[in-house]
């Protein structure tokens, strides 16, 4: 390496720490949790040509790397505070270090989070973060808390980084501005922190839709021993996105698309009120698509119903068909 180890740490990843005892620079990092909160500790590592083209935009990857991890800190209704992050580098690059630790930090330093360690060394592409955040104790937000009767959550609008990673393939049609605004969606996605811990208290299970909404919502009916039903008609889409809602694609990408980032929480009928003022408050769009029920003997987790009452199936691969 043309710049030594130490001093690429230096350069690019030791910033001062404000919620830390001890940051970069030692053997380990020193925090001191608040009084009364519970840790909430999650990683997540991003393989390059697997999570990522090896011709990223920097600035956007170490964005990405680090909204990934929040997102995960917004799905427990964690405030996030604390971050190391290990990368593996094919070579020093200085231009791409500097615009991914930009990228990095300005996302760090927007939700007051403090880069306090890491691990850097030469190999295949590679960044693993990992995040420590805080949530009054008993108070995090899980995915096992479901109860038949919930009304089911969503945040924002789904399908939109589906559509990119479509719109990269050619096959569906953007105008320039659509495709500026799904590419942001896919690459510099915006962890919905603020609206987890709003949640706190309010919702009685959530998570966030990483692997598209019909997998991420099966995930909390299998934790909490429910299934769900859920209106295609009240799924809320962006104009891009409704715009191929008649296409086989389109649908699966609302559907089963990942990368979105958005929260999916359950919460009980009377909790309506709080959910629109929360709503208004952020300024973020919640939509109810639908309820929680018993599950029954060998029917599946998640039940899609058309605009008729049919329900729809969606096939990971592109294809769809009405049973
Ligand atoms: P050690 O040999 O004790 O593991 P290192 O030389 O790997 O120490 O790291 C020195 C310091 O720099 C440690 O505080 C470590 O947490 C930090 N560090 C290393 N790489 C990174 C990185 N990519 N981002 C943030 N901190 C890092
Ligand atoms: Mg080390």
């Amino acid at each position: 390496m043309a710049l030594s180890e130490f001093e690429l740490i230096r350069r690019f990843f030791t910033y001062p720490a404000r919620n830390a005892v001890l940051g970069v620079g030692d053997d380990a990092a020193i925090v001191r949790a608040r009084r009364g909160a519970e840790l909430v500790i999650s990683t997540d590592m991003l393989v390059a040509g697997r999570h990522f083209a090896r011709d990223a935009d920097p600035e956007r990857l170490g964005h990405k790397a680090l909204a990934v991890n929040l997102s995960d800190m917004a799905a427990m209704g964690a405030t996030p505070r604390w971050a190391t992050l290990s990368v593996a580098l094919p070579r020093v690059n200085a231009g791409w270090l500097r615009a991914f630790a930009r990228g990095f930090m300005r996302l760090a330093r927007r939700h007051g989070m403090d880069l306090v360690g890491g691990d850097t060394t030469r190999g295949p592409l590679n960044i693993n973060v990992q995040i420590i955040g805080e949530a009054p104790a008993g108070r995090a937000l899980r995915r096992d808390g479901a109860r038949a009767g919930d009304e089911v959550w969503v945040s924002g609008t789904l399908g939109d980084a589906a559509l990119a990673l479509e719109l990269a393939r050619g096959r569906l049609e953007f105008t320039p501005r659509e495709r500026r605004r799904l590419q942001k969606r896919l690459e510099a996605p915006t962890p919905r922190i603020a609206l987890g811990v709003g949640l706190r208290g309010v919702a009685r299970s959530a998570i966030d839709v990483s692997d598209g909404l019909v997998a991420d919502l099966g995930h909390i009916c299998e934790r909490s021993k429910v299934a769900a039903v859920v209106q295609f008609d009240c799924i809320p889409a962006s104009a891009a996105m409704k715009r191929h809602l008649d296409r086989p694609a389109g649908r699966v990408a609302l559907l089963a698309g990942g990368d979105d980032y958005e929260l999916v929480f359950t919460a009980g009928p009377a909790r309506s009120g709080a959910i629109a003022r929360l709503s208004r408050r952020l300024r973020l769009g919640l939509t109810r698509i639908g309820r929680i029920v018993r599950r029954q003997r060998g029917a599946r987790l998640v039940t899609v119903l058309d605009a008729a009452g049919r329900p729809m199936t969606v096939k990971r691969g592109g294809y769809e068909h009405f049973n």
